[in-house]
């Protein structure tokens, strides 16, 4: 079935609707969590499917040094290789390798930037940034985009914008021509063995830990019945300039994508102005197209953002903060490791139905934090997720039902 959207209810600018995909519907406005190295971390697969998420988020800049693209290619793409039926989305690694600021070095051509890992030299242009996406094979993936620095002043702004708009272009060119290489498996569920020959171009160093072939052969035939194929997303850019903004999402709108993201935000300016950006962006992006808002944010804001009619988030905070032993619950923040919780016998949150608060006490899951035990960060964010996934599922109830409720 090839990518649909369609919405389903609205609620002044809230949406509600359904997004179709090689591997699943998912409901929406979404939260998708992050599974950063194919793994959302400390829990299972099943697990995850039990909570009910129907699309998780993978790094692509992760997955590319670990364990590396061919890899994960040949064990039939991050569906196979980490065993989740569902709903994937990859980001392009033009986020992750902005994060590495020291590392980097921008050209028109593209990125090249060192290894956290072990300071190895990479180069991620357009082509290669989807030649990786393809071979992961997310159901969903970004085109590759210069995250613009915050403060950035206003011809620093445009002339970062300008260059993602030319990065599009190719990031859609290169997809268009090379989409059906996609690793998903035949219809025996085996993996098809595909070309990597996609690496050929753009990778000015390989190294062994990559995994890429620099001697690829050519692709292999397409079956024609083969019909299925990966969605290609643009990212609307512009820095805090909200004419840049506009002219982003128009421009990126002209190349013509089937969802658009709201990128380079949540980079350290202030919230207030992250929401103005947002709400600017979002009157120039096609109602009839899902629209992605990249890294946020807390439940609060993933209300809000639902609420001004984004469909799609995504964000490590509900796991990482879990690691730390920083709970959302409905009664607020809860800090785990506080002495207070010590003999405390009460659910972590009494209006939580997830297995963690229906079965241990917040004495126990204290306890679980100050020994650093391994199941702290197991249940911490399994907890966290759900509470996530239940506020996501509250907010689409709400738009169904088009009423006024606590969230709206
Ligand atoms: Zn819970």
């Amino acid at each position: 079935m090839p990518f649909e959207f369609q919405i389903e209810s609205t609620s002044n600018r809230a949406r509600a609707g359904r997004l179709v995909t090689a591997h699943g519907e998912i409901e929406t406005p979404v939260f998708m969590p992050v599974g950063t190295l194919a793994s959302v971390k400390a829990v299972p697969q099943d697990t995850l499917e039990d909570l009910g998420i129907q699309i998780l988020l993978g790094n692509t800049y992760h997955l590319y040094l670990r364990p590396g693209v061919e890899t994960v290619r040949k064990l039939g793409g991050l569906h196979g290789f980490m065993s989740w039926p569902r709903a994937i989305l990859t980001d392009s690694g033009g986020f992750q390798v902005f994060s590495l600021n020291e590392l980097r070095k921008v050209t028109e051509d593209g990125v090249t930037f060192r290894s956290h890992l072990d300071g190895g030299s990479h180069f991620f242009s357009p082509e290669s940034a989807m030649a990786a996406q393809i071979g992961l094979g997310a159901d969903i993936i970004m085109a590759f985009d210069e995250c613009t620095e915050f403060p950035a002043d206003r011809a620093r702004a445009q002339a970062s914008m300008e260059m993602t708009l030319r990065w599009a272009e190719r990031s859609k060119k290169y997809f268009d021509e090379h989409k059906h290489e996609v690793p998903w498996g035949t219809a025996s569920g085996s993996p098809v063995e595909r070309s990597s020959a996609a690496f050929d171009s753009g990778t000015t160093v390989v190294e062994e830990q990559s995994g890429l072939r620099p001697d690829g052969q050519p692709g292999a035939a397409v079956p024609t019945c083969f019909e299925q194929t990966q969605s290609l997303f643009g990212i609307v850019q512009g820095g805090m300039d909200l004419e840049l903004r506009r002219e982003s999402a128009e421009r990126t709108i002209d190349i013509g994508f089937p969802g658009y993201a709201i990128g380079g935000l949540s980079v350290g300016e202030p919230r207030n102005l992250t929401r103005e950006v947002v709400e600017a962006t979002l009157d120039h992006l096609p109602a009839d197209k899902p629209r992605y808002l990249m890294g946020v944010g807390t439940p609060e804001e993933i209300v809000e953002y639902s609420r001004l009619g984004v469909d799609m988030m995504d964000c490590v905070l509900p796991t990482r903060a879990a690691r730390h032993g920083l709970l959302f619950t409905s009664e607020g923040r809860v800090s785990i490791k506080q002495a207070r919780y010590a003999q405390d016998q009460g659910p972590l949150d009494p209006n939580c139905g997830c297995r963690v608060c229906q079965r241990y006490s917040r004495a126990y899951l204290r306890h679980l934090y100050a020994s650093n035990e391994v199941l702290a960060q197991v249940l911490n964010t399994i907890h966290n997720l759900s509470f996530y996934l239940d506020t996501m599922r509250r907010v689409r109830h709400s738009i169904r039902l088009g009423e006024e409720s606590r969230f709206f």
